[in-house]
């Protein structure tokens, strides 16, 4: 606790002098630090609350320069800079200490579009589905989709490399961005387009060289999956032989490389048809197991939901949508899956959705399916497998379902054995769980229901988060939790000779410890951060990260 309200008394000092400095420099936005913002800006979806200093919400770009010349002062440069867009995240991506950049608030607008060669330029704070809802008349969208789609930003999508539902056939954000504006400290602003800046030249180079040493390290590391999720994407930045496209470097790692102020998007063709087929089975278990059938009728997502989630559902009077066939049998909750096809030629849809239901129903435990055709009632259909979450965080009593093990993802293959295991850990322990996600990726939502508030669940919570960890990488797989924050964090703090110890605290208002350690430090991630000079962009907040993502020379023991 110490370390902490140390380095925030501090913060706060310092800070006072920020409204004054930022007025003097002709800063447009808004600067505030009334307790019921902080209170607001020190959450997100995680289970971690870190209270900032302030918040401020820049205008434009300009107002975003205009706030990192001013932190150059001597005694602002140490001042952690955090962006936040709709602070959906679920490993506290958007929270630290220090000064909270809402981009939201008014740097949300669509500022280009070009039809013919399908891109759109925005700033980061604009809402996916408002992006899509100004868009729709160019028949034209941008394809990622989280399930968060009615708040989250696109800012964020980018610095979490966000995929969802479709992401087998649209790819992730990385692979819908073309390009962006970046604002590093000193305000100095580099731009994916020409011409680069002279004061940029010898940084690029230094990137390029850390690129070039680390990006085997990274490859040779972390297991061949479509959904990687975050981090320094030394992969694509400089491929062998290629130049280096610096921008993807921001693209996963969420926020500690700069401030993003613009953004070039690739948009896609909507199709003219959608089909929705929702099929029920008796289990969990032989929904998973359809998975690799299923996938074989080249479907855009398949998404599953679990008998728990299931119940939920029909308690909560959602289910209407739904034909009595596919409701609860003889009072017992079933699973499903929800196969979603788009096409623009209409008889070849409905062929591949014949075929699908055919073959469906002949696997183990399929029990009856559904085609939806109209688009109001997939809408509901698929309110029912969005409503999960929410479904998940009604539950009552102490022990409720937890973010903390939740975006595990394994080859496609391996999903079911990887389920059975998780959810026999989870039962030996006593614990009960909601699942879902996406099967077509091998990426389930599993979340265990815990009393955070109990020492003796915070102690199962450490222990299944390990056990977790261990089972994912057994399975081929990956265990997300901030890396590119964790990495530099780490890097930042072993160099440091500081003890490498932090204190936070948990949204019940209890203080959960972690102990994060290195052994070796990763002369990769070092060199990055380094050359991009942007340790203040680095958290404080220390958070599960994904060991099997991190170069070699690189362990890391996280306790709680
Ligand atoms: C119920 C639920 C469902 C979800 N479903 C999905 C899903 O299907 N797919 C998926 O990928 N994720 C999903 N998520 C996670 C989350 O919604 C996504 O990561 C989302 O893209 C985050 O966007 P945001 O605007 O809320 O970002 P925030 O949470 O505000 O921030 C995320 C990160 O982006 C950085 N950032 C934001 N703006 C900028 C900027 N301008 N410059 C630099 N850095 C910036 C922040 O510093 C932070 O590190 C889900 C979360 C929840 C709670």
């Amino acid at each position: 606790m110490l370390h902490q309200s140390v380095k925030k008394m501090s913060y706060h000092v310092v800070l006072q002098r920020l409204p004054s400095l930022l007025a003097d420099a002709g800063f447009r936005g808004d600067i505030a630090n009334d307790a019921a913002l902080l209170a607001a800006m020190s959450t997100d979806n995680s289970i971690y609350t870190v209270t900032p200093d302030i918040v401020v919400a820049p205008r434009d770009a300009e107002d975003v320069r205009r706030l990192m010349r001013v932190l150059e002062a001597e005694d602002l440069r140490g001042v952690p800079v955090t962006a936040r867009g709709g602070g959906t995240g679920t490993n506290g991506q958007s929270l630290n200490a220090g000064i909270i950049v809402d981009f939201q608030k008014y740097m949300n607008r669509l500022l280009q579009v070009n039809v013919k060669e399908q891109w759109a330029e925005v700033e980061p704070g604009i809402v996916l589905d408002e992006l899509n809802a100004q868009l729709a008349a160019t028949g034209l969208f941008f394809a990622p989709t989280t399930s968060t789609a009615s708040r989250c930003t696109i800012g964020g999508m980018v610095s979490t490399d966000a995929s969802g539902k479709g992401s087998r056939r649209y790819g992730k954000t990385s692979d819908n961005v073309l390009g962006m504006e970046i604002v590093v400290d000193g305000g100095r602003t580099l731009d994916s387009d020409p011409p680069t800046p002279d004061w940029a030249n010898a940084m690029l180079l230094e990137i390029e060289a850390a690129c070039a040493s680390g990006r085997d390290a990274l490859l040779g590391q972390v297991p061949a999956l479509s959904r990687r999720f975050t981090g320094y994407d030394l992969e694509r930045a400089r491929p062998p032989g290629g130049d280096l496209e610096w921008w993807r470097l921001p693209i996963g790692a969420e926020g500690t490389l700069g401030l993003v102020t613009r953004i070039r998007l690739h948009l896609m063709r909507k199709p003219k048809f959608k089909r929705l087929v929702v099929i029920g089975f008796e289990t969990f278990a032989a929904a998973l197991d359809a998975g690799s059938a299923l996938l074989a009728h080249d479907p855009l997502a398949i998404e599953v939901m679990d008998e728990w989630v299931q119940g939920l559902a029909e308690r909560a009077g959602i289910l209407h949508a739904l034909p009595v066939g596919l409701r609860a049998r003889d009072g017992q909750p079933i699973a499903y899956n929800f196969v979603e096809f788009v096409g623009d030629d209409e008889a070849d849809l409905a062929r591949h959705v014949e075929a699908l239901r055919e073959s469906a129903l002949r696997l183990a435990g399929a029990i009856a399916s559904h085609v939806a055709v109209d688009d109001i009632e997939m809408a509901a259909l698929w309110q029912v497998r969005a409503a999960s979450v929410g479904l998940l965080g009604k539950v009552s009593g102490t022990r409720r379902p937890i973010a903390f093990v939740e975006d595990c993802v394994v080859p496609v293959e391996n999903l079911a054995a990887f389920v059975k295991e998780f959810t026999g850990l989870l039962s030996s322990n006593g614990l009960s769980y909601g699942m879902y996600g996406h099967v077509d990726v091998g990426c389930l939502h599993i979340r265990p229901a815990l009393d955070i508030d109990s020492d003796e669940d915070r102690t199962i919570m450490k222990a299944i988060s390990d056990r977790v960890f261990d089972l994912t990488r057994r399975h081929g797989g990956i265990f997300w939790g901030s890396t590119a924050r964790a990495c530099a964090a780490l890097t930042l703090r072993s160099s440091s000779a500081r003890p490498p110890m932090t204190r936070f605290v948990a949204s019940s208002g209890h203080s959960i410890q972690r102990i994060v350690s290195i052994r070796e430090s990763s002369s990769v991630i070092r060199d990055l951060s380094w050359a991009l000079r942007q340790p203040r962009f680095v958290a404080s907040t220390p958070m599960k990260m994904t060991l099997s993502a991190l170069p070699s020379g690189v362990t890391a023991m996280l306790s709680v």
